[in-house]
């Protein structure tokens, strides 16, 4: 990429999608590791080893409902020559001293229950009468096993080998093994697996806390009425959305009025409980000051380290950002373009990433992919600006939805990918292969 110094330096620098990428990558710093319970833990990277401490399962069980036996008393077994054998007691799940089976002998067993002493291998009900034939010349043949305490005899119709339908000690994880490695995302099936083995907490970075803040003093609240002259505030909805998606914890603040102390004092009120800041509107030439005047004001921004700074990108839609640290913890803030296509742009790009380095994962941004651009008329793209149009995707065929207007919501609505149009490409040809990045 272009080093800073081949650029001029301060406002008149056109920084590209990469240096401003760059610039929020390798400054923004995954958040300390704490302690968490399993749920709160979802989402979220594991930063330790997880050994397991007990084998799973923990004892020998059975794997269906039916009979503990041993093998040479249901040796030869079948429907004509059944094998009959006393039933000495049931062992359900959960059982802790269950009774011995002896030579002719079986115990009526469930799924997950212990396999008793002297059992060998467990035979499904389905292959014996239930429990519930009288004596040897007895033709039923039960499907289920017979009710609670049933004692007397069973007849097995099949034989059994050694460990049928047992469930080994171990087989699942074994005591001393590693469960998950350092670097896990905690999903559904992992915690599913820390659960299993008895962790009640482990260690992980946790989500971080993203307060996004809309301004502009023509913002209405979504169910209020809407005056002359104003909108309603789409921004702080989708960003939050977005956030979430991302996996933070977001907090929405309401539309803040175009006035710098007001924003100022907000912000400051706001670092409490943030870990990243996002702010949209303000930034663009005709409101630049607002937004740049009061985060100059926050709270410690001059020290070392701290303060936001104003930039132009090259790209469309999303020139105007802003990005730095705010406050005494010096939290990050990327302040955005106002226009909802350009603020939900400038997300995916700039915002998103910042959130998955907190978290510590691997993965930071969107994937990416190529396809084939459907469209009837090429597609014009402005010099020197990398161009990020709406658009579908599927198939291996991307293509735009409504146009490249910043304030196409409903279009935004629809879309389910960005078409990336190189700084230095006016023009794409319908059936060209383009980049896309892919949105989830
Ligand atoms: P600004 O960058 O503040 O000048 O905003 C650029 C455009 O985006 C203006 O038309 C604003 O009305 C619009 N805009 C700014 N913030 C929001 C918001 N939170 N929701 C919807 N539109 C907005
Ligand atoms: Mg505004």
């Amino acid at each position: 990429m272009s080093s800073a110094a081949t650029r001029p330096a301060g406002p008149d620098r056109l920084w590209s999608v990469e240096e401003h990428l760059e610039d929020i990558l390798t400054t923004v710093r995954p958040l300390d590791p704490i302690e968490l319970q399993l749920l709160d833990a979802q989402g979220c990277v594991l930063v330790e080893d997880v050994m397991v401490p007990v084998s799973l399962p923990p004892f020998d069980n059975s794997s269906m409902d039916g009979y503990a036996v041993r093998v040479v008393d249901v040796a030869g077994a079948s429907e004509e020559f059944p094998a009959v054998l006393e039933v000495v007691g049931d062992v359900a799940a959960g059982a802790s001293d269950p009774v011995r089976v002896g030579p002719g002998q079986a115990a009526r067993i469930m799924t997950g229950a212990p396999l008793p002493p002297g059992a060998e291998a467990v035979v499904p009900v389905e292959w014996t009468d239930g429990g519930l034939g009288e004596g040897p010349v007895s033709g039923m043949r039960a499907r289920s096993l017979a009710p609670e305490g049933a004692e007397g005899h069973v007849r097995v119709h099949r034989s059994a080998e050694a460990r049928a339908h047992v469930r080994a000690q171990g087989s699942d994880v074994r005591a001393g093994e590693r469960a998950l490695k350092a670097g896990t995302v905690l999903g559904p099936p992992q915690i599913a697996l820390l659960a299993a083995i008895g962790r009640g907490t482990v260690r992980v970075r946790p989500r971080p806390r993203v307060v996004v803040l809309s301004t502009g003093s023509e913002l209405v609240q979504p169910g209020e009425e809407l005056a002359p002259g104003r909108i309603y505030d789409s921004n702080s909805f989708a960003l939050t959305a977005a956030a979430r998606d991302a996996g933070a914890i977001a907090y929405r603040v309401g539309a803040v009025a175009d006035d710098a102390e007001t924003l100022r004092s907000t912000i400051e009120d706001q670092l409490v409980r943030a870990d990243l800041m996002v702010t949209t509107g303000g930034v663009s030439v005709g409101a630049y000051d607002v937004v740049k005047e009061a985060l100059a004001h926050v709270g410690d921004a001059d020290e070392a380290g701290g303060g936001v700074d104003f930039r132009r990108l090259a790209m469309q839609p999303g020139k105007p950002q802003g990005f730095g640290f705010v406050g005494p913890d010096h939290t990050p803030l990327l302040a955005l373009p106002g226009n909802p296509v350009s603020s939900y742009v400038s997300f995916e790009l700039f915002v998103r990433p910042a959130i998955r380095t907190l978290m510590g994962v691997g993965d930071v941004e969107r994937p990416r992919t190529t396809a084939v651009l459907r469209t009837d008329r090429p597609l014009g793209s402005p010099k020197g600006r990398r161009q990020f149009l709406r658009g579908t995707h599927a198939d291996g065929v991307v293509t735009p939805v409504g146009g490249a207007g910043s304030h196409l919501i409903a279009a935004l609505a629809r879309a389910d990918a960005l078409i990336v149009v190189p700084e230095d490409v006016e023009s794409v040809e319908p059936g060209t292969e383009v980049e896309v990045v892919l949105l989830g």
